[in-house]
């Protein structure tokens, strides 16, 4: 099969593979495509992903039929171009470059101007009639390569080019004059050969597959392992390479080099948003070597900013760019990401891909685009990652609360986070590993500091700009940051920081508004999230595309209000053993459990009923007319058992039982697995006046809601842990029993279910004979998966995250739904219940009901609906939607 793909030229652009991100990876297979429909994208070549992975598995070595292949795609370049590769009186420069399936910011390393030795650089100064930036590209190369293929230090060439400057009294880069350059290299070529004992590699062919095989080694580095992991990226995708013909932005004046998005990725608003540099080469604009300058004259003018925009120091060139943002637009119908560069007045393009954004701006963005005529509904709720709503259900900063604004920097990231200083990123993850919220501070981040930025709470720098490495990863993973804070210097040696003239130190406290780019000092107030604006028309297109209800897991009157107002349309779970843990009632509870006969247990009980009553009238209250499901008492006894003596003594005034007897009792009580104990249903078997009295709590609470609103709630109420049809036999009938004396109590008759939580492995196997004795079922997946790979949640933190990096798990089975094993069990119930009773009401109640891809399934398996955490709530309603669509 064809492992190397030509494009640009007269390259047609047929082949599905090629088109294939998989195959040719996003960077290689948007290059061929902007070429296809005639933009000016320098020529070159990829290789693809599979080649990667091969290589990788047989332990590094090329074969005879890539290199033909490779051979043959350069010469495709040298026709285009019009230069042979090595030619040392005009040669071809290319520059080799990683991409895999999915971009994977600063995570894989690109190498320019690949081609040069000490002869073709007098070539190339020749043909270009420019010797200064020949030599400016030929240091540029050896430091690069000498970096990511050689493995050398790069401060080494970075020291030697600040002493080059110093020496000579030079500031900028752009100050240096040819022959400084030619000294530099003859320096960084001293600097490898002291290093490796042998000189840089002189030969073009020897450097192309070094930096071949340094691309493709590069996908198993460290910094792309821990990208990985965290964005839940498959270890065994690989990346292809693209080589390309070098265009060049360090040609003086003329020439330039930049990064822009069609739309501001941060807001979403339509407006060309991007930097770029005069006379400068690829990463500089990212590296933050000089402050970038802006695209547009407004966002200059906004800005207040002296340096010229490139509408203006170059309107040809920039008008140019705008055409093509438009089309690109068009053509991809999204916004994209977009790298140029301009070499003597013309227009490369270098790469696009659909661009990164807040989640403010993806809403914005896909709600304009409907309007806009460029997608439909349907696509819009399509686009938008439910997980990314996840940054806009938490509080922000109060408006009006009083600001102590220390400095004012770049809104790299928007949102709001308030935490304790930390200096670097290894103490950012010390911290926060143990609760503490922490602000990371650098001067400017690097892909080594991705784990400390993902630890923090928001990220604040003194360098950089709006699309500095720090800057792209907040906005990637959804925290807020700070860029190019003016006035902040940090002193590593004291762990001391200085703002303006402020003093600070590591562990004092920070607040950073990403919106705004204020960094300001302690804690500021926050306020709630809104569901209004393009979030509000987005969940309402969500909410006519979705099959699944979506209920939420609560137990507060608070929760249950904030679910609503989320969208919520029942309650899923709503467990009533947390009740039992108020202050006022615990002493109660533990009262009719340390009971030695059932009537000690009922006089306890006799004071918790109008608690639980209360409680109940309360949750139906807010959740008048909807469906809310109520769970019996589920958790091992011992759970609320005293402890320590002052609880015991406490215990004792309250029962008049000596201290002694109640610590016999509850010695009695121990269980060695409790999870696997006396639990759930088999409460209520054992001692039936539990079940009795919530049973009666919830009937009197919805009479007394009906009565007072006219609006009733539909109690579901749901007994846990059923293995056996005779188990639910007994408790439906228990509750029957208690809802017919309620009802004739209060001569009124309410709608109510009697279900079940399929949470055993049993359960599911035996669903067709549960469900003639239960109206609806509820998957508890938290338990059902802890019973079913019999790992215990409690318990498996120690080994699930290696046994997920070892590729065991895809991921952690207690957050997405074990769909092959777990999700086995469910659709099987599911199934079994249907044929047994058709009108059988089916859900899930686990954390699962929170997680987009879980949500998925439950769709395809024909779940009712699914329920899931307040704050999850929109999550699950644009999961649902996504799923049906
Ligand atoms: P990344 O994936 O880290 O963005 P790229 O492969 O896109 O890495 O390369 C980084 C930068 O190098 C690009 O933004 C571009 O400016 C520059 N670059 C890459 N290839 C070329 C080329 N053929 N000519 C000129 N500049 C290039
Ligand atoms: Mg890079
Ligand atoms: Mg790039």
């Amino acid at each position: 099969e064809q492992t190397v793909f030509t494009f640009g030229g007269d390259t047609p652009h047929t082949n599905a593979r090629q088109k294939d991100k998989t195959v040719t990876g996003g960077k290689g297979a948007n290059l061929a495509e902007m070429a296809s429909i005639g933009l000016p994208v320098p020529p070159g070549f990829t290789i693809t992903t599979e080649e990667c992975v091969r290589y990788l598995k047989h332990g590094g070595d090329f074969s005879n039929e890539l290199r033909a292949e490779v051979a043959k795609a350069l010469e495709h370049i040298e026709k285009t171009v019009g230069k042979r590769f090595g030619d040392a009186a005009d040669p071809l420069l290319v520059s080799v470059r990683s991409g895999a399936r999915v971009s994977m910011p600063g995570m894989m390393d690109t190498v320019l101007n690949l081609g040069l030795n000490d002869d073709t650089v007098e070539g190339l100064a020749a043909a270009s009639g420019d010797p200064r930036f020949a030599w400016d590209s030929y240091r540029r190369f050896i430091q690069m390569y000498s970096d990511v293929v050689l493995g050398l230090d790069h401060g080494l060439f970075e020291e030697a080019l600040e002493i080059a400057k110093e020496d000579k009294g030079f500031y900028n880069d752009t100050e240096m004059e040819c022959e400084d350059w030619q000294a530099l290299v003859g320096e960084y070529k001293r600097i490898v050969a002291d290093a490796l004992g042998e000189p840089f590699p002189q030969d073009v062919s020897r450097q192309l597959w070094g930096a071949i095989r340094a691309v493709f080694d590069s996908w198993d580095s460290e910094r792309a392992k821990v990208y990985r992991r965290l964005n839940d990226i498959p270890g065994d995708w690989g990346t292809a390479v693209n080589v390309q013909a070098m265009v060049f932005g360090n040609m003086g004046d003329t020439s330039a080099t930049g990064v822009a998005f069609t739309r501001d990725p941060a807001t979403g608003e339509k407006v060309y948003y991007g930097e770029y540099l005069i006379n400068a080469q690829g990463e500089d604009v990212v590296a933050g070597i000089r402050t970038p300058q802006y695209l547009t004259k407004t966002a200059r003018e906004a800005a207040g900013a002296k340096p010229l925009s490139m509408e203006e120091a170059m309107p040809e060139a920039y008008a140019e760019l705008a055409r093509v943002f438009d089309l690109l637009e068009r053509h991809y119908r999204d916004m994209q990401d977009i790298e140029f560069t301009v070499e003597r007045g013309k227009l490369w393009m270098l790469q696009t891909r659909s661009g990164k954004r807040t989640a403010t701006a993806a809403l914005k963005m896909a709600v304009d685009m409907v309007g806009e005529g460029l997608i439909s509904e349907e696509e819009a709720v399509l686009r938008v990652d439910p997980m990314a709503l996840d940054q806009l259900l938490h509080p922000t900063l109060d408006p009006d609360a009083p600001r102590d604004v220390l400095t004012t920097g770049l809104p790299a990231s928007p949102g709001a986070a308030s935490g304790r200083i930390v200096l670097d990123a290894d103490t950012a993850e010390q911290w926060s590993q143990r609760g503490e919220k922490v602000i990371l501070v650098r001067v400017e981040t690097s892909p080594e500091d991705i784990h400390g930025m993902h630890a923090a709470q928001g990220i604040l720098t003194a360098r950089g700009g709006m699309t500095s490495h720090a800057a792209v990863v907040a906005r990637g993973m959804g925290r807020p940051c700070v860029s190019g804070a003016p006035g902040v210097s940090i002193d590593l040696k004291t762990r001391t920081l200085r703002i303006g003239e402020r003093e600070l130190a590591e562990g004092d406290t920070l607040t950073l508004d990403g919106s705004k780019g204020q960094v300001m000092a302690g804690e500021v107030a926050t306020v709630e999230p809104e569901l209004a604006g393009d979030f509000g028309t987005l969940m309402e297109w969500a909410d006519r595309h979705r099959r699944m209800k979506v209920r939420t897991n609560a137990e507060t009157p608070a929760d249950c209000r904030m679910a609503r107002q989320f969208g919520a349309e029942g309650i899923g779970l709503c467990r009533t053993e947390h009740m039992f843990f108020d202050a006022g009632r615990i002493s109660a509870v533990r009262e009719m459990i340390l009971a030695e006969n059932e009537q000690g247990r009922r006089a306890a009980l006799a004071k918790l009923l109008p608690e639980q009553r209360a409680d109940f009238r309360e949750i139906f209250a807010v959740m008048a007319g909807l469906p809310c499901t109520i769970r019996l008492l589920d958790p091992p006894l011992h759970e609320f058992l005293p402890h320590g003596d002052a609880e015991f003594a406490e215990l004792a005034e309250v029962t008049g039982v000596g201290v002694d007897r109640l610590r016999r009792r509850a010695d009695e009580l121990h269980e060695f697995n409790p999870m696997l104990g006396h639990r759930g249903c088999r409460l209520g078997i054992t001692y039936p006046e539990i079940y009795e009295m919530q049973a009666r709590a919830i009937f009197e609470a919805a009479c007394e809601v009906a009565e007072r609103s006219g609006e009733a709630p539909v109690p579901e109420v749901m007994i846990p842990l059923i293995a056996t049809r005779r188990e639910l036999e007994l408790l439906r009938a228990l509750v029957d029993r208690v809802a017919g004396e309620v009802f004739a109590e209060k001569a009124r008759t309410l709608e109510y279910l009697v279900g079940t939580m399929i949470e055993l492995p049993r359960a599911a196997l035996m669903a067709g004979e549960i469900a003639e004795e239960a109206t609806f079922f509820s998957f508890g997946t938290n338990d059902l998966t802890q019973t079913t790979l019999g790992v215990s949640r409690d318990d498996s933190a120690r080994f699930l995250a290696p046994y997920v990096e070892k590729g065991i798990f895809a991921r952690d089975p207690f957050v997405s739904l074990d769909i092959e094993g777990v999700g086995q069990l469910v659709e099987l119930a599911a199934e079994r219940g249907r044929a047994a009773r058709p009108d059988i009401k089916l859900g899930i109640c686990g954390e699962h009901g929170g997680d987009p891809a879980s949500i998925a399934f439950c769709d395809t398996v024909g779940l009712d609906y699914v329920s899931a955490s307040p704050y999850r709530v929109p999550i699950a309603r644009l999961a649902a939607a996504q799923a049906a669509l």
